[in-house]
């Protein structure tokens, strides 16, 4: 059978709660960056829904890599030569590499020639095919003064886009006085603020198995929680399914003890790095990791169905 990218959202999906004494949001939902999006403002400043929606689709012009003229799609079809970038594309850039060398390559932006292999499958790649995508991979290959790709390297930023573009919405609400709001770009939820009555917005981590049940609800003021999952989005060859996250170690899909990983950061642009990262990782290597880290917090689901959080989570 044909390889196919297919999307189970409810998966991993965030279900954000509220308490019955919380108003009525002013809400906007939305499709960008090819998943299901929506912005909720709780202090009654309806009015920036069109800045929040307007800056993720600015981004989304800047970095994805299918629209033609972004600055990562001009970057691919350079072959090679220096390419002038927007400073907020490449401070990105600058982010992703720096968790790239942290996580010892389990995040790799430069993972998309592995990615486009499975993607494009109508059979499970030979060791060949594998090996010739797995040459051109490497964060080294990704060059910053000037900015450009050698050795065929391309770049993808669909692990970290969502958590940073969030970031993002997060600067323009501020910059216009809002306090609070709650933004899910795809699953990856950013608790701005708190609520009008200033206690913390409430997230379900739903199952992935099920997405009708919680496995745990957190508290959560200021940071952004994003979900990694195996099987939210996956090739199928054959009948059986492939995680759309790989391991650029072995350029093949993911596929170990975790079943999903929802991790906790200030910064959205770190949550969603790292929900890649630790899902990559598998549960030991990724809970040592994230001892070495201040200011995050996770939630394992293992594929034996145990649920693991690290000290810092809040639940309710
Ligand atoms: P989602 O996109 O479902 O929110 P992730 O944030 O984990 O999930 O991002 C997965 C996407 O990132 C993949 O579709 C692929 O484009 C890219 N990717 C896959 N594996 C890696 C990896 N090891 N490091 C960086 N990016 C990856
Ligand atoms: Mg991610």
């Amino acid at each position: 059978m044909r390889g196919r990218i297919a999307a189970v959202l409810l998966g991993v999906c965030l279900l954000c709660t509220s308490c019955q004494a919380t108003p009525t949001p002013a809400t906007r939902e939305f499709t960008a960056l090819d998943t299901l999006c929506s912005v909720k403002i709780y202090d009654g400043q309806d009015a920036l829904l069109d800045k929040a929606v307007g800056t993720v689709t600015e981004y989304e012009a800047l970095w994805s890599r299918t629209m033609e003229n972004s600055d990562i799609a001009r970057m691919n079809a350079a072959d090679g030569e220096a390419v002038t970038i927007d400073e907020n594309t490449a401070e990105l850039l600058e982010q992703a590499i720096a968790w790239s060398n942290a996580t010892d390559g389990a995040f790799d932006i430069t993972v998309a020639p592995c990615k486009e292999l499975w993607e494009a499958a109508t059979d499970v790649p030979t060791d060949e095919a594998l090996a010739a995508a797995k040459a051109r991979v490497g964060i080294d290959k990704l060059k910053t003064a000037p900015w450009r790709l050698t050795d065929g390297a391309q770049l993808d930023l669909g692990a970290i886009a969502k958590g940073a573009i969030a970031d993002k919405v997060c600067e323009r609400l501020l910059a216009n006085g809002c306090t609070s709001a709650l933004i899910d770009l795809g699953g990856n939820i950013t608790a701005f603020g708190r609520k009008p009555d200033g206690s913390p917005f409430r997230v379900a981590i739903a199952d992935p198995l099920d997405p009708s049940r919680t496995v745990l609800t957190v508290e959560a003021a200021d940071v952004t929680l994003s979900t990694s999952g195996s099987y939210n989005r996956y090739y199928e060859l054959d009948g059986v399914r492939y995680s759309h996250i790989l391991d650029p170690s072995t350029g093949r899909p993911v596929d170990n003890d975790l079943r999903a990983v929802t991790v906790i950061a200030r910064r959205g642009a770190d949550a969603d790095a790292l929900s890649t990262a630790c899902l990559v990782m598998g549960f030991d290597r990724a809970w040592a990791f994230l001892q070495t880290l201040d200011g995050i917090e996770a939630i394992f689901v293992k594929t034996d169905g145990a649920v693991i959080t690290t000290d810092g989570v809040v639940t309710v």
